[in-house]
């Protein structure tokens, strides 16, 4: 995220209090989906607490402690991730070891006199071991010393590590103040960016970025032209496998989902095709079983032939729904 979220301007003030009243705790857990800005404050909260001479609620960005951080080679900041394994492949998770190394650092004092630091991102990756491990590194804080947890998912950590840690959940801003962000940003169609990113600013933002928004638009518009046999199957197949196909069927996903509830609703929806409630729901299970799919080892092309056939029957969709309770 390039701009500072001017969302969680609030929550900045409050932490700033805290550090000035010495009411910091030693363990934080920022969770919630990724675009809401958990990383923008911890990078505003470490380079607060490293620096000698902050100004109000900002680093100075000059002092010593600050040129340190910015180099990267601040002593008393570690930062723990998923670690490139011996094939040169990024691990799926951050293991024991890690921590390990961490605790000894850890149970160092600072070098400075000021703040320890540990980050720890992403903290929805720790194994167990590793959750183990560092549940004995919570049970022995130093003064001054702050344990960051950032994660995406919080709740995939273990609960006796969220426990011990001060929860700071980011949800989805006032749909003002996101707008205003992203047009801060520059963001032609900042309201169609925001709703399709289901209020998220930071998704809208990397949607617009990398042609997204365009690929979501074209997905809606390919359903369309599918279901009124007015496009070839083989031919979309084609141009979905060819790009980001994953993505192409996660947008699927969420215009079936988005159809179902305006249908539920009374409303026409986003796809404007008359088809009941059990068709779009059973279609959007099938997107969703698609996406599983590709990350499988069958062919792409016949997942995607398979699921942009559209082909579902009420009755299908019925017997399943019964069959499976
Ligand atoms: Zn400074």
């Amino acid at each position: 995220m390039n701009a500072w979220p001017s969302w969680l301007d609030g929550l900045r003030t409050q932490f700033n209090q805290r550090i000035e009243q010495d009411r910091m705790p030693h363990a934080l857990l920022l969770g919630g989906a990724a675009g809401l800005g958990k990383r923008a404050l911890l990078e505003w909260l470490v380079a607060r607490l490293l620096c000698q001479l902050p100004e109000g609620e900002q680093a100075c960005g000059t002092c010593h402690g600050c040129r340190l951080r910015r180099a990267g080679t601040h002593p008393d900041l570690v930062r723990v991730s998923r670690e490139v394994n011996r094939e040169g492949r990024q691990r799926t998770e951050i293991v024991v070891d890690q921590v390990r190394i961490l605790r000894a650092q850890v149970t160092l004092s600072s070098q400075f006199g000021g703040w320890r630091i540990t980050v720890l991102d992403p903290a929805d990756r720790l194994n167990m071991a590793a959750a183990n491990a560092l549940l004995k590194t919570l049970e022995e804080p130093g003064g001054n010393t702050l344990l960051a947890l950032v994660a995406d998912q919080p709740w995939r950590l273990p609960p006796t590590l969220r426990s011990r840690c001060q929860a700071v959940n980011f949800a989805l801003p006032d749909p003002q103040q996101a707008l205003a962000w992203l047009q801060k940003q520059g963001i032609p169609d900042c309201a169609t960016a925001l709703a399709a990113a289901q209020g998220n600013p930071g998704r809208a933002l990397a949607l617009v970025g990398d042609g997204a928004l365009a690929r979501r638009d074209q997905v809606r518009r390919d359903l369309i032209a599918l279901l009124c046999h007015e496009a070839d199957v083989l031919e979309t197949v084609g141009q979905w496998k060819q790009d980001e196909p994953q993505e192409r069927l996660r947008f699927a996903a969420e215009w079936l989902a988005e159809q179902t509830c305006a249908l539920a609703k009374g409303e026409t929806g986003p796809l404007r095709i008359k088809r009941d409630i059990w068709t779009w729901s059973g279609l959007f299970e099938q997107a969703n079983q698609a996406r599983e799919a590709l990350r499988g080892p069958l062919r792409p092309d016949l997942v995607l032939m398979d699921f942009l056939s559209l082909r579902v029957s009420t009755m299908e969709v019925r017997s399943v729904r019964v069959n499976r309770r």
